[in-house]
């Protein structure tokens, strides 16, 4: 089993190569931003409380992130896949024991951790230009991943929008929240060894060719 942590700024690339790893390994992807906005979009009780918090760009409370992650980490023995790529959580300390409690109960272990490193300036110009399909959740940029056709989904052609969270007021915020309760997330991951450094600046492609490598390194080493 492969099972992987992509930890780091909102913007950096997380998404996207959870994405790509998980396809090219068979692993489950799960984001607990695309969670959200899909409960969200289907008015359920828990996406009309969430929906308060990711407006703003404030953490949702941990009792129901964990709950949300909990019930789709448990179908990940059973579904077939490699493992599990985790994209976006955890995203504060409690989050993180929490997970571990969790992996403990499954009789599952953590392969990887990897953080995911781009400047603030890249952060905004990445967050800035995202635009997603309304209705699959795929991620293009304006610049650096622009869909075939302007504003068009290539995979399902429906209209691309832009998230309410990456206009600049709310990118602020997100970006104070990630320094104060996330980042710390990084010494937690580290002292357990767990932890890969991942430059994120240069192409998808580059950075994907990053990850690829270490990824290599560990399972040559089991
Ligand atoms: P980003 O692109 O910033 O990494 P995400 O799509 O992962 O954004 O998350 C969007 C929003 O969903 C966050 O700002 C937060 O409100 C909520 N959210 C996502 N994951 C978590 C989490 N692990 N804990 C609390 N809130 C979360
Ligand atoms: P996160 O999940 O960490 O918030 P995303 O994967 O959504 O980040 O990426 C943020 C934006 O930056 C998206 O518009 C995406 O297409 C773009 N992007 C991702 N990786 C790169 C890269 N290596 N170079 C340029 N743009 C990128
Ligand atoms: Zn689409």
């Amino acid at each position: 089993m492969i099972n992987l942590i992509f930890l780091g700024p909102p913007g950096s690339g997380k998404g996207t190569q959870a994405s790509i790893i998980a396809r090219k390994h068979n692993l489950m992807h799960l984001a607990t931003g695309d969670i959200f906005r899909d409960e969200i979009q289907h008015g359920t009780k828990l996406g009309k409380e969430a929906e308060k918090y990711l407006k703003r760009g404030e953490l949702v409370p941990d009792h129901l992130t964990i709950e949300a992650l909990k019930s789709r980490l448990e179908i990940v023995p059973s579904s077939g896949r490699n493992g599990f790529v985790l994209d976006g959580f955890p995203r504060t300390d409690n989050q993180a024991r929490e997970l571990d409690n969790l992996l403990n109960q499954m009789h599952l272990t953590l392969t990887a951790v990897f953080f995911i490193d781009v400047s603030e300036d890249e952060i905004i110009q990445r967050l800035s230009g995202r635009r997603i399909c309304k209705s699959c959740g795929f991620v293009y940029h304006l610049v650096y991943n622009p869909p075939k056709v302007d504003e068009i989904c290539d995979l399902c052609g429906n209209k691309l929008i832009q998230r309410e969270d990456d206009k600049p007021d709310v990118i602020k915020r997100r970006l104070q929240v990630y320094h104060e309760q996330t980042k710390p997330l990084v010494v937690y991951y580290a002292e357990k060894g767990l932890l890969h450094f991942v430059n994120g600046s240069g192409s998808i492609e580059e950075v994907e060719q990053r990850i690829e490598k270490v990824l290599e390194f560990i399972q040559e080493g089991s």
